[in-house]
């Protein structure tokens, strides 16, 4: 998946450090990140001494071994050779460290912009020296990072998987049942919720499977399977959905993309790999 690193973790604590030449630095204008597409496609992101800036980013992580830091200017970074590519069509599994240092980038730039005043009284807010954390400096409001909980859900049928297509998305591949956990929600609940307003289905037994945090949209995925509980008969939500329907452990329509936690949980199943009933 996108966050599983050959070499050098994801290393998120923060650190209270200017940028040097060498750091990477992410340019983020209007849903767009500034980079570089090489002959080869290899995706390349841009240091300070490439934008010739001497300062201002602000570090946000170090991935595989390179600092990353975030432009803060409202103007708009140039680089020589370089352009800005909207952030929510990068998941290019040849440059997928890179893709996902944006998507983690772009959560936290969004998090940043999001909290420049307080949402309690509308001053300005300050970083906190030692944490990621914005304080207001007149009523004393702490804002965290926020990171909203969302399932992915394979209702499974004896040896069939439920797939479906989302209804007036770009997005137009076979993907799993997803959803929001709703504020006062266990995340069980929200898998039971939202099978049920997707597809009409009840469902029983579920497995956890993995997590995978998906910054583009602010969210840490979790993946569950569970079995179809009595009629499987589906009845879409048709603002959600455009199609759903069963399909068989041996045919299934997609391949793993080596990206999403949606595709890898595809193939799971379609190795009978899936975690099974005790
Ligand atoms: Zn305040």
């Amino acid at each position: 998946m996108l966050q599983d690193m050959a070499v050098g973790r994801l290393e998120n604590e923060f650190r209270n450090i200017a940028a040097r030449a060498e750091d990477i630095i992410l340019c983020f204008h209007d849903g767009q990140v500034l980079l570089r597409r090489d002959a080869d496609d290899a995706l390349t992101l841009p240091t300070l001494s490439q934008l010739g800036a001497t300062e201002a980013p602000r570090y946000v992580f170090r991935l595989q071994e390179k600092n990353y830091f975030l432009w803060t200017d409202r103007e708009p970074a140039a680089c020589q050779g370089f352009v800005y590519e909207p952030v929510r069509q990068l998941r290019q599994l040849q440059s997928k460290e890179i893709c996902f240092g944006i998507m983690t980038g772009w959560h936290l730039f969004n998090w940043y912009r999001n909290n420049r005043l307080c949402g309690g009284c509308g001053a300005e807010t300050v970083h906190d020296e030692k944490e990621r954390m914005l304080r207001c400096p007149v009523c004393g409001n702490m804002i965290f990072p926020r990171i909203s909980p969302a399932v992915i859900v394979a209702v499974t049928n004896g040896d069939k998987l439920l797939l479906s297509k989302y209804a007036g998305r770009a997005y137009t591949r076979y993907a799993l049942l997803a959803g929001y956990t709703e504020i006062g929600e266990t995340i069980e609940q929200t898998v039971h919720r939202e099978v049920m307003e997707e597809v009409g289905l009840k469902v029983k037994n579920l497995r956890y499977y993995k997590s995978q945090p998906w910054g583009v949209d602010g969210n840490v995925l979790m993946g569950f399977y569970c079995d179809v509980d009595g009629s499987d008969s589906i009845r879409i939500d048709e603002n959600e959905l455009s199609m759903a329907d069963w399909f068989p452990r041996d045919a299934l329509p997609t391949q793993d993309d080596g990206i999403s936690l949606t595709r890898e949980m595809i193939r799971t199943f379609g190795e009978g790999k899936e975690p099974k009933n005790l």
